[in-house]
This record gives structure tokens, sequence and C-alpha cells, in this order.
């Protein structure tokens, strides 16, 4: 049995007060259920966050980080800097940093060893976009980004990181894939995945990520594959992500 994870993606939202608010809420309505919930704030919200969960199942986990442990790269944190905070996770590769931010698959297959090297959880974005998809190029794009990103990951450590399938022509657009469209690609990076070890491959948490809403989660998350949500919009207001950690433990 794998664990559901549900992740919840600020992006560039919420002040110190606005996310200490978020953890009132989220902490007073966190079903028992066995889910295991990350908040992933803003650089400057990561204090404030981690101090508000103390003592909570609830942990916080970064957007980025440099692959580097220090040195001359301006305006970066390192994976050390993040744990000094008492972040335990770092999300990669997500699809806004990959259009907007140049970051590569080159780079990813650094960051995600140096995140685990230095104890903290990758959840490491994949995903397709609109054209891709409708060249049939997905099984394609998926392949590539799980063997680059991942490459010099040891096989004993793999089972540590967790991947969010995050379609590109589903994240913000509301245009949700269906749970049919989620399974097929969240199997299909297991089945990749179990090409280096079967028995990791059963370990891995696989998330599915694109306008998860209360309405939809409990459906995605029921795919026999799918072993949670990461969450955008609906993760800023606590109600609606409460609502999809719930559904989650159904
Ligand atoms: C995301 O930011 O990873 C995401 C899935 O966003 P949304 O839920 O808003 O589509």
């Amino acid at each position: 049995m794998r664990t559901p994870v549900l992740a919840a993606n600020w992006k560039m939202n919420k002040t110190r007060a606005e996310a200490r608010e978020f953890m009132v809420a989220l902490l007073e309505g966190l079903p028992d259920n066995g889910t295991e919930v990350v908040i992933c704030p803003p650089y400057t919200a990561l204090t404030a966050t981690v101090g508000a969960a103390e003592g909570s199942r609830v942990t916080v986990a970064a957007q980025n980080m440099h692959q580097a442990e220090s040195g001359a790269f301006t305006g970066e944190v390192s994976a050390q800097m993040l744990r000094d905070l008492g972040v335990r996770g770092v999300v990669l590769g997500h699809s806004e940093r990959r259009q907007h931010f140049g970051e590569t698959d080159e780079a990813l297959a650094e960051k995600v060893p140096a995140a685990l090297a230095a104890g903290l959880q990758p959840i490491l974005c994949v995903g397709e976009d609109e054209a891709q998809r409708d060249g049939d190029e997905t099984a394609d794009v998926l392949t590539q980004q799980i063997d680059t990103d991942l490459a010099s990951v040891p096989e004993d450590e793999l089972a540590k990181v967790v991947i969010a399938y995050e379609p590109i022509w589903a994240i913000g657009t509301g245009r949700t894939a269906t749970p049919e469209q989620a399974q097929e690609a969240v199997a299909l990076i297991r089945v990749r995945l179990s090409g280096r070890s079967t028995e990791m491959a059963e370990q891995v948490r696989i998330l599915y990520g694109g306008s998860v809403k209360p309405g939809n989660a409990a459906d995605l998350m029921a795919q026999p594959d799918v072993d949670g949500a990461l969450v955008g919009g609906a993760a800023l207001d606590p109600a609606d992500f409460l609502a999809i950690v719930g559904a989650a433990g159904q």
C-alpha cells in the first residue's frame, strides 16, 4: 500500500500572515485519514509555515532549489539552506519553471540527487503540453523526462522520489485530465520505472496535478496508480484543500 500524498503548491501567493492563517484552518480541519500532507509556500513564507506546522503531521516543501551546495549563484538557494529552515521537501521541474525560467532536464538530473543527498524529498513534475498530446507524443515526452531527470538517482533511493504527472494543458486552465487519461499516463511512468526495479516502481508515489478541485479529486485519486494530487489554485483556500485531502482517504 502506498501512502497518498496531497501537496499544495501556493506558487507566488501568500504573505507570512496569510500562510499562518491558512495553516490554522488546515490543522483545525485536517482529517486523520492516513495521508501525507505537504505545503509548498514561496521562499518568503517557508519559515512561517514550518513554524505553524510544528507538532503536526503536515510537512513543508519549497518550490525550487539550486543543485549546488553553495557558491556564486545570485538569487538561488540550496538544499542545505532549505534543510536549515526545517523544510523537508522540494518541488522540482514544475512546468512553470520549465516554461518561464529555462529549467532543463539536464539541471533536474543534478537537482533530484542533490535534494536526496541533503535529505529533502523531491516532488518531480513531468508532463506534456497540448501540442505534444495532440501529436501523440505524450509517452515519448514522459519517458524522456523520467529517464533524464532520474538518471543519476541510485536505485535504492528512487522510492524516496515523489513524481507528479502534470499535463501542462491542465494546469491552471480549469481543464482536467479525465481519470482515465491520468491513470494511463501515471501507469506509463510506473512501467518505465519498473525497467529499473519492479519492487521500487511499486513503492514510488505518483501524483496527478492539473486543475484538481474538490469536485473531481475523488475520481482522479480512485485510479489504481494515482497516489494523490499536486494542487495549485484549489490549494489556496483551506476549505477546498481540506476537501481534496478528505477525498484521498475515501
Ligand atoms: C500546479 O501548480 O502544479 C497545478 C496543478 O495547478 P492547478 O491545480 O491550479 O492546475
